[in-house]
């Protein structure tokens, strides 16, 4: 672990934004474990908080994806409604991005270091079914569902990207937050047409979770396989070596 702060360290360049990635990462587990509020400097407090404060709003937001479960390509109504939770916080939103109607780039702020977050909210065919049901139930059979917690995914993500804005400003932190929402993970296409038109180009350090079981922080395989040969010089030397844009991706499955 010491080894992954280290290179983290070297790439991002900044004490604080290195503190408020590793909230950041944190905050991915928030749902299933306590808060360590021990060693917070007053920036990743000001995230954390705002974290906790806003529950009521993510959690709308979840349940909201949830209930309108989206194919890759089509997640209309998901991608929008985490658009619109970005813009009222400030964000600024370029649609549309890599000839995908529901791929979308959220920033705010400007300058370096430049923390990529990515969140996905495409479902999954025939897995419709009732939330809180630990038994088969589908809403409507053979509907779309997500059995892969994308509704939590792009929901938390765009929390933390939030989050992290808002400590930046308060704390007269500089630097970019972008929200990269980027659709279609389950049919593996959505980051890989990004990555193909340098979307994710600029990227100082890219943050990604998924749900599963178990919790863990790991450098080296942000999300490789179905998604991007991402994306920076810096993130090609941490991971030893990573394709390049102009190469065919690896079809290794992590979804
Ligand atoms: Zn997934």
């Amino acid at each position: 672990m010491d080894n992954v702060m280290e290179e983290i360290m070297k790439i991002v360049g900044s004490k604080e934004i290195l503190g408020l990635c590793l909230v950041l990462i944190s905050m991915f587990v928030l749902s299933v474990q306590p808060v360590f509020s021990a060693g917070l400097t007053p920036a990743m407090k000001t995230a954390v908080d705002w974290v906790d404060g806003s529950r009521a709003v993510y959690d709308e937001i979840a349940r909201y994806i949830w209930e309108n479960p989206e194919l890759s390509l089509v997640e209309f109504k998901s991608s929008a409604k985490l658009q619109d939770y970005l813009t009222r916080n400030g964000f600024r939103i370029e649609k549309g991005v890599a000839g995908m109607s529901t791929a979308f780039v959220a920033t705010w702020g400007s300058g370096k270091p430049v923390i990529g977050i990515m969140g996905e909210f495409d479902a999954l065919p025939s897995l419709s079914q009732e939330s809180g049901n630990t038994s088969q139930k589908p809403i409507i059979p053979g509907a779309p569902g997500h059995g892969c917690g994308h509704n939590l995914f792009g929901t938390s993500s765009a929390t933390a990207a939030i989050a992290a804005a808002k400590a930046m400003e308060k704390h007269g932190i500089k630097g970019t937050v972008k929200f990269f929402g980027t659709p279609a993970e389950e049919t593996l296409v959505g980051k890989i047409f990004m990555n193909r038109d340098g979307v994710f180009d600029g990227t100082d350090i890219m943050i990604a979770w998924h749900p599963g079981e178990f919790n863990g922080v790991s450098y080296l395989t942000i999300w490789p396989s179905t998604t991007s040969n991402f994306v920076s010089t810096e993130s090609r030397r941490m991971r030893g070596r990573l394709p390049r844009r102009d190469e065919a991706p690896s079809t290794r499955c992590s979804s």
